[in-house]
C-alpha cells in the first residue's frame, strides 16, 4: 500500500500493526475486515489454494498473513501461526466456545501449497478447537479455512480437559 499523503510505498514495522510511511513519517491504520483481519492492500504473488485468485498481505494485531478476500481463508507461516494463537487466546478474557465436532469431509479434501505446489498434508489440529488444518512441512506454511483460527483461539484448552482424573 502506498502512502495517502505522499504516495511513497509504506511498510509495517516490526512488531507493529500500523503502517508507516518512511519518506513522510506519517502513520497509516489498514482498515479491518469483520474477523480482524487488516489488509495491507498488497497482492501477494501466492494464489489461494480453494478460489485460485491472489491472496492478499493482511495482519492479524502485528502478525503477519497472506488473506484471501474472497473465501477468508489465511495462509500463515507456522512459526507467526504458534505465536499469532498465543496472542490471541491471551487477549481472549473467558469468553470461551465449545467448538462444534470436526468435519469428516474436511478432511477428505485435498488442497495444494500455494508456494511449492505439492498437496498440503491436512490433518486435525493437535491444539483445541476441533480444527482440521492443511499444512506443507517443507514451505512451513499453514492454511486455515474461513474461521478456524477463531474456532483455535476461542476453544477451551484440551491439555485442562483430558487431565488424568484418577
Ligand atoms: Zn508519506
Ligand atoms: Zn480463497
Ligand atoms: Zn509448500
Amino acid at each position: 500500500m502506498n502512502c495517502p499523503n505522499c504516495g511513497a510505498p509504506m511498510r509495517v514495522r516490526d512488531g507493529d500493526d500500523c503502517l508507516a510511511c518512511e519518506y513522510c513519517k506519517s502513520v497509516h491504520l489498514p482498515e479491518k475486515s469483520k474477523d480482524g483481519v487488516a489488509l495491507l492492500r498488497e497482492t501477494s504473488n501466492f494464489q489461494c489454494p480453494l478460489c485460485a485468485v491472489p491472496l492478499e498481505h493482511a495482519l492479524i494485531g502485528r502478525y503477519r498473513t497472506l488473506y484471501c478476500i474472497r473465501c477468508h481463508g489465511n495462509l500463515i507461516s507456522m512459526p507467526v501461526f504458534v505465536s499469532l494463537v498465543e496472542h490471541l487466546r491471551a487477549q481472549q478474557g473467558d469468553a470461551w466456545e465449545i467448538p462444534p465436532p470436526p468435519d469428516p469431509q474436511r478432511l477428505r479434501r485435498r488442497i495444494h501449497c500455494p508456494q511449492c505446489k505439492q498437496t498440503m498434508d491436512t490433518h486435525y489440529y493437535c491444539g483445541p478447537g476441533n480444527v482440521i488444518i492443511d499444512d506443507c512441512d517443507r514451505c512451513e506454511l499453514n492454511w486455515l479455512d474461513n474461521g478456524e483460527l477463531m474456532r483455535i483461539v476461542r476453544a477451551p484448552d484440551h491439555s485442562l480437559e483430558n487431565s488424568p482424573s484418577w
